[in-house]
């Protein structure tokens, strides 16, 4: 990792470092935001620093990515400076309040997140709730009317819920029927939501095609934190993430090049 970051995370020295700070200021000064209110502490300290991988270095690894796929020119030409600053949110809060095991940990020792949320897109559905939680105590949108406050949580809501595991062959079949279509069309605002959900999902997972330097520290921090949730599960659970490994990396693949034939021509012709 950047020898500027500690190991125990430091989100705004990392933000710092990328620019992506000053990029945030300028955007909330063009938004008539208060800069005073933005909550990157919060979101810092919301982070789990004893999780090996997911902690506040993976929510500003995936931030800085975030940042970058919104400055290629295919998308920020279509981009409105709303469409940046949500995703960024929810790029730094996409994994709030992690704790470090997976769904099928959580639903299998009965976690009360797991009957909180039925056990459908728990960890999303708690990440969301946790980012819309740290934005309300912020006062960031305080002056909003309730109704476009509702509006930006519900689509910060719909970009963490798109990064849950277990959706991914949905969302890549969806991917590749576009770009089969060659039908994606970043002036209708459901294509360009649907594109920043794939945008965060990308980000998100695309720690393997950093420098092998970096991969491989990405790659061992995912696997001690696997092998610690191993530690505490009994033997069935402990198989089962070896599948979920092999999961992860297999679709990892594919959704980068997608990612990639869109950013190039929009479709594979
Ligand atoms: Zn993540």
């Amino acid at each position: 990792l950047h020898p500027g970051v500690s190991s125990t995370g430091n989100l705004l020295t990392l933000t710092l470092l990328c620019d992506i700070k000053w990029y945030l200021e300028k955007l909330l000064f063009y938004l008539n935001l208060d800069i005073c209110y933005f909550p990157a502490v919060m979101v810092q300290e919301d982070y789990h620093s004893q999780n090996p991988y997911h902690n506040a270095v993976h929510a500003a690894d995936v931030t800085q990515a975030m940042h970058c796929y919104l400055q290629e020119p295919k998308l920020s030409q279509s981009l409105t400076p709303w469409d940046v600053l949500l995703s960024l949110i929810a790029a730094a809060t996409h994994d709030l309040d992690h704790p470090g095991v997976n769904q099928p940990f959580l639903i299998k020792t009965n976690h009360y997140l797991a009957t909180l949320y039925k056990n459908t897109s728990v960890l999303e559905n708690h990440h969301w709730r946790s980012a819309v939680g740290l934005l309300r105590e912020s006062g960031l949108f305080a002056h909003m009317s309730l109704e476009n406050r509702q509006l930006m949580e519900s689509q910060i809501g719909d970009l963490i819920l798109a990064t849950d595991i277990s959706q991914q062959n949905e969302y890549l079949s969806m991917f590749r029927s576009h770009l089969d279509r060659g039908d994606l069309c970043l002036e209708d605002a459901n294509h360009r939501h649907f594109i920043l959900q794939m945008a965060l999902k990308c980000a998100d997972i695309c720690n393997p095609c950093r420098t092998w330097e970096l991969s491989k520290q990405w790659s061992e921090k995912v696997t001690e934190e696997f092998f610690h949730q191993g530690n505490h599960s009994c033997l069935q659970i402990n198989s089962d993430l070896y599948l979920v490994l092999i999961e992860i990396y297999s679709a990892v693949w594919d959704f980068l090049l997608y990612w990639v034939v869109f950013l190039a021509n929009g479709s594979w012709n």
